[in-house]
């Protein structure tokens, strides 16, 4: 699919991304508008104005109204002579685009099946950067506490690293503050809070089969609580 794109054949990646639909969707992806607006200028390049017109009339109305501006510089392309060439839309007609869009479909593809598309070399440095400013204020911090963050088993102060650094949905246990797994599920108690089976067993320890939710005032009975998956 990347080599036709590179090839200028833009047709396999649409198949691609319209049997993916749903998964792109998740991920907020405009893919499927990028492709069809990169097969718009194609047939602007190759077949000429009439032939693109037609193309916008049969695919473009679906886009609507989420990609107006898009669709407007895209249709206003079309009023100037020697479209490719006009440097007001350069950007669009340039060759390099191809290799944007391939980069594209790359991205998203990797981002719906959980997998870095950079080298684990360069995704641990953009992390490192992204949290280095709140590492130096936290570190600048325990400092004047007379506190040495290195002796901390885990890092005291959470990182939000934004949607393209999420890979795995994972849960940790509110208690006992560990990464659930399958020897240690997440479990659902009947008031709509999860806490981990190993949380959960200690809690229950001397037979009890009612217990107040650690997060709620809930009574929760021990064989209401249902073992929780996630994807
Ligand atoms: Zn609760």
């Amino acid at each position: 699919m990347i080599e036709e794109l590179k090839k200028h054949n833009i047709e396999p990646a649409i198949e691609w991304a319209q049997s993916n639909q749903k998964a792109l969707e998740g991920i907020e992806s405009d893919l499927i508008f990028v492709l069809y607006q990169q097969k718009f200028i194609n047939e602007v390049a190759t077949k000429g104005k009439e032939e693109a017109i037609k193309f916008a009339r049969t695919n473009f109305p679906k886009f609507f109204p989420k990609y107006a501006p898009e669709l407007q510089r895209l249709m206003g392309s079309l009023l100037y002579d020697k479209v490719p060439e006009n440097p007001r839309y350069s950007d669009l007609y340039d060759t390099d685009q191809w290799e944007k869009v391939a980069a594209h479909v790359v991205h998203d593809a990797c981002k719906i099946h959980n997998i870095t598309p950079q080298s684990a070399l360069s995704q641990v440095v953009g992390a490192g950067t992204l949290a280095l400013p709140k590492f130096l204020k936290y570190h600048t911090l325990s400092a004047h506490n007379g506190n040495d963050w290195n002796s901390y088993e885990e890092l005291p102060v959470a990182t939000d690293l934004g949607k393209d650094y999420q890979f795995h949905s994972i849960f940790v246990c509110p208690v006992t503050k560990e990464i659930s797994t399958l020897d240690n599920p997440p479990m659902l108690l009947n008031c709509g809070h999860v806490i981990s089976e190993h949380a959960l067993k200690k809690i229950l320890s001397g037979n009890r089969t009612r217990f107040k939710c650690p997060y709620c005032p809930a009574e929760i009975s021990s064989s209401s609580s249902k073992r929780l998956f996630l994807n």
